[in-house]
């Protein structure tokens, strides 16, 4: 049997790029200071922390200032919905999101609506795209804030963000996008497109995990979600984690330099495995939109299959893949995600994700167009 290593599930996590992780090193050995001290040493750990931040708002069209470090991409979420909503509620008590929404944005909400907010989750069409139309009908009066996830963890759709924030921006309702799959693959401009608040998570782009980002659009008094220390001019307390800091900053600017080079590369991978699977596996169809997708994100439904069969079968061939996604790994509900665009129950378990990034090669591709369609077939015939 053959056995390979390929890992396609860089919409779980990615690889610490080498260039980040040097950036890094310093920051734990010698560096090692905390950046809240008055000495010397200290203050070349801050200077770190503050290179990172232009780093990071560099990325996203925003100035340092509008930059917060975080634990990762789920505190930013917890942070940008539940302080929003609290900045926001003597306006009104209406909130509007999507049925896709990574669970970071969809318990953050719950638990507003357990507070005595109301909670409008709007559907998508059948590529997994909001529809503006649905959104300008849901919008009220006491509507506060809108939260639309930039590009699906899942399905690899990205949404009509700058459409979504000029909608908001002209009636002052803040609009929050869970950018996490974004930041580092697309481009984003957080002036052009109307962002409020913007959440971003360093492992999936090739930074350390356990660090992430809010950015904050100046003069929005966004309340602390984390109270303790001075940290972050006040507004997220806890010393800094300071290497990881730096390794997010790293990665940002490497992730900007390279762009357009990278993910047209990673684009033509996946496109490559798509036509040989399509043209392999009879019954084999595509979740998500066409073209408006992640340049790295593939997530295949195969009628007959049960996903966790597939998911273990490759695991045994050494290829790391997704059914939905990892945070719903395990569990036997089918994803909400394929759910909402329309799949059924049988159809949401026979799904599965494939997502390259900055590591992925040609290679990888002529693996999994070896091993895949046989071990389908195999499946069909028990
Ligand atoms: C991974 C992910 C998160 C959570 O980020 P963490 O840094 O892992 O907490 C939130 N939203 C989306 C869309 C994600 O893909």
């Amino acid at each position: 049997m053959k056995k390979a290593f390929v890992y396609a599930d860089n919409a779980a996590t990615t690889r610490v790029a080498d260039e980040v992780l040097a950036a890094m090193v310093p920051y734990f050995s010698s560096l090692y200071g905390n950046p809240s001290a008055a000495y010397g040493f200290a203050g070349l750990a801050a200077e770190g922390v503050e290179h990172a931040r232009a780093q990071v708002a560099g990325a996203l069209g925003a100035a340092p200032g509008e930059v917060f470090f975080t634990s990762g991409g789920t505190e930013a979420d917890n942070w940008a919905l539940k302080s929003g909503a609290r900045l926001r509620s003597a306006r009104g008590r209406h909130i509007i999101s999507t049925a896709i929404e990574h669970h970071a944005v969809l318990h953050s909400l719950e638990a507003l609506a357990e507070e005595g907010f109301e909670v409008t989750l709007l559907p998508v069409d059948p590529d997994g795209l909001l529809r503006l139309e649905d959104l300008e009908r849901a919008l009220r009066d006491d509507t506060i804030l809108v939260s639309c996830m930039f590009a699906n963890n899942e399905i690899g759709t990205v949404q009509p963000v700058a459409e979504i924030g000029a909608l908001c921006r002209a009636r002052d309702i803040l609009f929050h996008t869970d950018a996490v799959q974004a930041v580092g693959h697309l481009p984003i401009d957080v002036v052009a497109m109307n962002i409020d608040l913007l959440a971003l998570s360093g492992h999936k782009f090739h930074a350390p995990k356990g660090v992430g980002a809010l950015y904050v659009r100046r003069g929005i008094d966004l309340p602390p979600f984390v109270d303790g220390g001075k940290q972050e001019r006040g507004r997220r307390a806890g010393t800094e984690a300071v290497p990881a800091i730096v390794g997010l900053g790293a990665a940002a600017e490497l992730a900007t330099a390279h762009f357009e080079r990278e993910a047209a590369r990673v684009a033509a991978l996946r496109d490559r495995l798509l036509k040989g699977i399509l043209a392999q596996v009879p019954g084999a169809r595509l979740n998500g939109h066409p073209t408006r997708r992640l340049p790295g994100n593939l997530n295949l439904s195969f009628s007959g299959v049960e996903g966790p069969s597939l998911l273990a079968l490759l695991d045994s061939r050494g290829i790391c893949a997704a059914a939905g996604s990892a945070c719903t790994a395990g569990a036997s509900a089918p994803s909400h995600v394929l759910t909402a665009i329309g799949l059924d129950a049988q159809t949401a378990q026979g799904s599965l994700r494939l997502s390259f990034a900055g590591d992925s090669t040609e290679e990888d591709v002529d693996t999994l167009l070896e091993l895949l369609p046989p071990l389908i077939a195999r499946l069909r015939a028990l």
